[in-house]
């Protein structure tokens, strides 16, 4: 059994928790300091600045680590975003960054559009009007970033209607991740957590 297959099976067997445990303090994968995370060991704010530049510093390093995810079984995957995400965001709070609102326009459906527009007592064509246009690759977006709906407190003012595409970003907790691993790797420039995840993520592997 190579590594790859010994971790995947030690998640196969093993509660979300517990395998994270169980893959890092086993003998065969011990304990070890993260090593991106001492890289970045600074504040939420400084990780934020320096997204766009330790992007492009670990563009390498995130191949690595795409090549060796594109070998596990897509469950396996799944199963070590799902669980590296719990941790990421049980430690980041997003109202101390909201670096997606402020740089990033939200994807909206029509059933977003229609939704969000009752919420705000416009008809649908009139928030259309005042809130969404298409980008450049055809695809409906909110029409500015920072995001219009974004409070000064970063809090979401339309929180509860929010835009699917928002309410599942960083997209980091969800099925076929193998799938996304490119956009996932994209999101390093956006996101701090999605950074953490795969800092973890790559601790794991090695
Ligand atoms: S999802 Fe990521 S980019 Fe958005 S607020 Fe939370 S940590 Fe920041
Ligand atoms: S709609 Fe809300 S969650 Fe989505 S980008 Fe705007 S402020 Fe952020």
């Amino acid at each position: 059994m190579n590594k790859t297959e010994q971790i995947a099976s030690c998640i196969n067997h093993n509660d979300k928790f517990k395998n994270l445990k169980c893959i890092r303090n086993d003998e065969k994968f011990p304990l070890r300091p993260l090593r991106l995370r001492v890289k970045y060991n600074m504040n939420l704010q400084n990780e934020i600045s320096n997204l766009k530049h330790n992007a492009l510093q670990n563009k390498k390093a995130y191949q690595k680590i795409t090549q060796q995810l594109k070998k596990l079984k897509p469950y396996d995957v799944d199963e070590l975003f799902q669980t590296q995400h719990e941790q990421v965001f049980a430690e980041i709070d997003c109202l101390q960054c909201a670096n997606c609102c402020k740089t990033t326009p939200a994807l909206v459906t029509n059933e977003d559009i229609n939704r969000i527009a009752k919420h705000l007592q416009l008809s649908s064509k009139e928030f259309i009007t005042k809130y969404v246009i298409k980008d450049d690759d055809g695809d409906t977006i909110l029409h500015k970033t920072p995001c219009t709906f974004l409070g000064n407190d970063n809090k979401c003012t339309i929180y509860e209607v929010r835009p699917f595409a928002c309410k599942d970003y960083p997209h980091t907790n969800r099925k076929k991740m193998n799938q996304i691993l490119d956009l996932t790797v994209k999101n390093t420039e956006i996101c701090p957590a999605v950074v953490r995840i795969f800092e973890n993520i790559e601790d794991t592997l090695t």
